[in-house]
């Protein structure tokens, strides 16, 4: 469903990415692991095109797009592609002047246009879904970061985006708040979204993902089913990563 080809990106003279390739297949949860600076934040901004790659293609359902150094990419082009994804931040950034119920409703009143009582309804579902159903009323300052964490994710899922971004979820968490995040992310895999999630937390990678793809330095050292990299990685590089953190 997601197909990058020999994506690059500099910042300058800096390359940060490195002729990556990969595909997400529907329905599946790719991780994003290695070292700190190694490309993860970067390589998925390149796909909801936060940051704008410089050469490579980007396939995302039947959007397409061909990047090359000076070439201008199309304002129609980014919506198509930023429609389809939805992301999660490590630190939330949600609206604080908003309730969580507010926060969820945001982008199907203002993008999509939609009725307030049609989007409050899915709003409300939502937060069932993260189990956030009592906490619809509240400000985002008066909930922990597990708390509005899970609101993030259902603001994300309100456009019902065909894939869902996360970076570093559960970073900024206290282990016990983690765990609930990545309980409501594993339910969502369960329940087939299509999801990759840029993480250092090898306890949400192989709770979650069934693919992982661990970078370095902007380049993949080792792609694979996510038990066979984190149980038996191959290289040496991944080897030393994963007995290191867990
Ligand atoms: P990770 O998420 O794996 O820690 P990042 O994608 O954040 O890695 O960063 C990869 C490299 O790109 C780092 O060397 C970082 O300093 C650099 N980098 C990221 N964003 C920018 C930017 N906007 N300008 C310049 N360098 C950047
Ligand atoms: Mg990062």
């Amino acid at each position: 469903m997601i197909e990058l080809s020999h994506i690059r990106k500099n910042f300058g003279d800096l390359q940060v990415i490195d002729d990556i390739s990969l595909k997400v297949n529907e329905g599946s949860v790719t991780a994003l692991v290695g070292p700190s600076g190694g490309g993860k934040s970067t390589l998925l901004r390149c796909i909801n095109l936060l940051e704008i790659p410089t050469s490579g293609t980007i396939r995302l359902g039947d959007a397409v797009i061909e990047f090359a150094p000076g070439k201008k990419v199309g304002w129609d082009a980014v919506q198509k592609i930023r429609r389809q994804t939805g992301m999660v931040f490590q630190n939330f950034q949600l609206f604080p002047h908003r309730t969580a119920l507010e926060n969820v409703m945001e982008g199907l009143v203002t993008v999509l246009k939609w009725p307030r009582e049609k989007a409050e309804a899915r709003a409300r579902e939502l937060l069932t879904k993260v189990g956030m159903a009592h906490k619809v009323d509240s400000w985002p300052s008066t909930l922990s970061g597990g708390q509005q964490q899970r609101v993030a994710i259902a603001r994300a899922l309100a456009m019902s985006p065909r894939v869902l971004l996360c970076d570093e979820p559960t970073s900024a968490l206290d282990p016990e708040l983690a765990t609930e995040v990545v309980e409501v992310l594993s339910k969502l895999a369960a329940e087939g979204t299509t999801m990759v999630i840029a993480t250092h937390d090898l306890r949400l990678a192989s709770r979650v993902a069934d693919h992982a793809v661990f970078l370095e330095a902007g380049k993949v050292v080792e792609q694979g089913a996510a038990d066979r990299v984190f149980g038996a990685p191959e290289h040496e590089r991944t080897r030393r990563f994963v007995s290191s953190i867990s």
